[in-house]
Formats: C-alpha cells, sequence, structure tokens
C-alpha cells in the first residue's frame, strides 16, 4: 500500500536565496493571516463560509491594491498554498481534531510549500520559482529511486536552521503479525510506562541542557535590548533550544517504532494536553514530554506498518482504578505514585497499574466497536509526518 511520508533536510541557501526565502514566508505568513481574518469575520459578521476558492480569488485582488502591491513581489505559489493550509487548519477545527486557527506569528518558525509549478527537480537538485541556482540541500539520506516530488516545504526554525521537506508516496510493506497488546500510560517519572512493566525515557531528560539554557537566557536578559549581542545571544538561546528538540525527537522516534513493531494493539489515553499545561506544576514536564507528538508518530506508524492505535478517552479512571479487584478509589493526587489498594490488598505502581487499565479499556472499546482512529486530515500537498 502508497503511504505518504516526509523526507527532511537541512539546507544552506546563499546570502540571496535567504533573502528571497524571507520575503516569500513574510508574504506567506500574511496572506495566510489576512485570509484566517476574513473567513473570521465573514462569519462572524455574515454567517458566511468562505473557501479557498473565494480566498484565492480576493487575494488576486488583494495584490492588485496598492498598499499590498509587495505580494506580486514573490511566487504566487506558497502564497495560495498558505491558504491551502488555513483550509486544512479549518476542517480540523470543524472535525473536531484541533483547536481554531490561530495567526502566525513572526517569531519561531517559518514556512512555504511550492507546489510541483514553483520548483524544478531533476533528480539531483532542487531549484525554486524566482531562484537561479538549485539549493544547497545536505542529502543526509538517499531519496526513493524515481520519485517525483509534487510539492516541497521550505522552513526556518528559531536557530535560523533551514530545511527543505518532501512528501514521497512510498509502497511501506506492512510488518508480519505478532500476538502482543500493549498499554501505554504517560508517565512524570518515566516518559512511558508500558502495561508489561517496561519503562522508557526520561520526561526531564532535558535537565542537562537546561542548566546551559538557564545560563543562556540569563545572559541574554542582561544584553541591552536592541544590541547586536543581545540578538547573537538570543540566537544562542534558540540553538540550545533546538537542540534539545532535536534529541528528543530522534529519541521519540526511535521509540514509536520499536513500539509499534513490537506490538500488534496499541492502547493510549488521549490527553488533553492544554488543560493539563495549564496547571504549572506539570506544565514542564509535559511539555518536555511531548506526549501529543508521540503519539501522533504511533498513529501514522501504526498505518504504516499495519498495527492497530487504540486511543481512549480521558475520562476513563485509569490511575484510580485497581487493575486487579476493580475497586475505585475517590481521588489519587499527582503526589502519590505507588498505593495499595483498600479493598484487595495490592499494591500498585501508579504509572503501571494505569498502563494495564487503558489496555484493557482499549481491548474493551475495540471489540465493542467503538475503536476511532482518526487521522488529520492532510492538507493536499502533503505537510505530513
Ligand atoms: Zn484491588
Amino acid at each position: 500500500m502508497k503511504q505518504k511520508k516526509a523526507y527532511k533536510y537541512r539546507m544552506y541557501p546563499t546570502q540571496e536565496q535567504a533573502h528571497i526565502l524571507a520575503r516569500t514566508f513574510g508574504c506567506c505568513r500574511y496572506a495566510y493571516n489576512w485570509a484566517l481574518r476574513a473567513r473570521t469575520d465573514a462569519f462572524f459578521q455574515r454567517g458566511e463560509r468562505l473557501y479557498y476558492n473565494q480566498l484565492a480569488v480576493l487575494l488576486t485582488d488583494l495584490k492588485k491594491q496598492e498598499e499590498t502591491a509587495w505580494l506580486s513581489e514573490v511566487s504566487s505559489v506558497p502564497l495560495q498554498q498558505a491558504l491551502r493550509h488555513l483550509d486544512t487548519a479549518f476542517r480540523n477545527f470543524f472535525e473536531g481534531r484541533a483547536e481554531y486557527p490561530t495567526f502566525h506569528k513572526k517569531h519561531g518558525v517559518q514556512a512555504a510549500t511550492y507546489a510541483a509549478n514553483a520548483f524544478r527537480w531533476d533528480g539531483h537538485s532542487l531549484t525554486l520559482a524566482r531562484m537561479d541556482a538549485p539549493l544547497d540541500i545536505h542529502w543526509s539520506r538517499p531519496l526513493p529511486k524515481g520519485c517525483q516530488p509534487t510539492s516541497v516545504t521550505i522552513s526556518k526554525d528559531g536557530a535560523d536552521r533551514y530545511f527543505v521537506s518532501i512528501p514521497v508516496e512510498e509502497d511501506i510493506k506492512h510488518l508480519p503479525e505478532v500476538n502482543k497488546q500493549v498499554g501505554l500510560d504517560l508517565g512524570l517519572k518515566s516518559m512511558v510506562i508500558t502495561s508489561d512493566g517496561h519503562t522508557y525515557g526520561n520526561p526531564q531528560f532535558a535537565a542537562s541542557d537546561e542548566k546551559k539554557l538557564a545560563k543562556a537566557q540569563r545572559r541574554h536578559a542582561k544584553k541591552k535590548k536592541g544590541s547586536q549581542n543581545r540578538r547573537k545571544a538570543q540566537l544562542k538561546v534558540a540553538r540550545i533550544h533546538a537542540k534539545i528538540a532535536d534529541r528528543r525527537r530522534d529519541y521519540q522516534q526511535k521509540l514509536s517504532t520499536e513500539i509499534i513493531r513490537e506490538n500488534q494493539v496499541v492502547c493510549v489515553e488521549r490527553l488533553h494536553v492544554k488543560n493539563m499545561v495549564q496547571n504549572h506544576t506539570l506544565a514542564k514536564a509535559i511539555s518536555d514530554v511531548g506526549w501529543s507528538e508521540f503519539v501522533r508518530q504511533l498513529a501514522y506508524k501504526a498505518e504504516w506498518y499495519g498495527r492497530t492505535l487504540i486511543k481512549i478517552d480521558k475520562w476513563y479512571p485509569s490511575s484510580k482504578r485497581c487493575f486487579d479487584c476493580g475497586h475505585m478509589l475517590d481521588s489519587l493526587t499527582l503526589d502519590i505514585r505507588s498505593w495499595t489498594c483498600p479493598e484487595c490488598g495490592v499494591q500498585h505502581d501508579r504509572d503501571l497499574n494505569a498502563a494495564r487499565n487503558i489496555l484493557a479499556v482499549g481491548l474493551t472499546a475495540s471489540a465493542c466497536g467503538e475503536m476511532v482512529r482518526p487521522g488529520r486530515a492532510k492538507a493536499r500537498t502533503g505537510t505530513s509526518p
């Protein structure tokens, strides 16, 4: 079966290319935010829904207006793609998979997607519209032979690193079936606890970098606002953040692959990360762990390899229920790491007991036909994995 997969590479633009990209990122952000505003206003003021086709026409008008004529200085394709991304964001919102779209910010990751009519790919090199020379891409792994990219996304992160992401349709063979099922709980002491008693990762594994980060942040705060030195110090902070994020992503990739390979059925809890992050004692631990990203990886790998991922709703009492006898505690505060069941006397590790309950609920729910495997709607030109 053909599966969507994205290949992402570091790339090093020339000064001139960086300049063109900076303009393109800015115009894409403008188009996205302008369209978001237009759609929101249309709905609240007139009860109307605006879609890509109408917005694309309005965008063309916008380019003809004097004060926004600068939008024509970049390739029109990434701007249209920005409108498509907004369509996807709205579809995800209306179908209950995501929050209402928000404005893209000037600081943070910048991106522009080029559809096939806006780049040239000769099997070896990639040249974007309005550029004379191909991009200097660091091909850390080969693209699948004979692949013909239908779009490419260029991005720049907070540490000023450039990337090119190329979605590819690839034949990924399902793995042979295995007779193993597992429940996963998000831990605070460990990143993941499985129902068969394995623990993986440490949510605080950024701790060593944290010292470095704190030091860099202190330095940054001391520099004079607007000074060149402050800009440099800020970049240093961003680089440490980027390094931490890279390491976490690598680790999550390895772990999600391992869990999907070894198990036929994987049950996880659907977490409402936003609510949890409002709880500040938990906030840092949870953002360190990156649970939702991890679950996303499990979901697409399950699809690739022919496994089943079952997401159960969070209001099942996975922590408070004794796995052995079914007794339910009235409450179990987060600081309690282990407890003894007043009914049957079994001593429980909090997270392991939860993982076992998650597996039980997941298997029951799937047997009752409640199983859901929702995926996000994909942008038409794919920004998937
Ligand atoms: Zn019990």
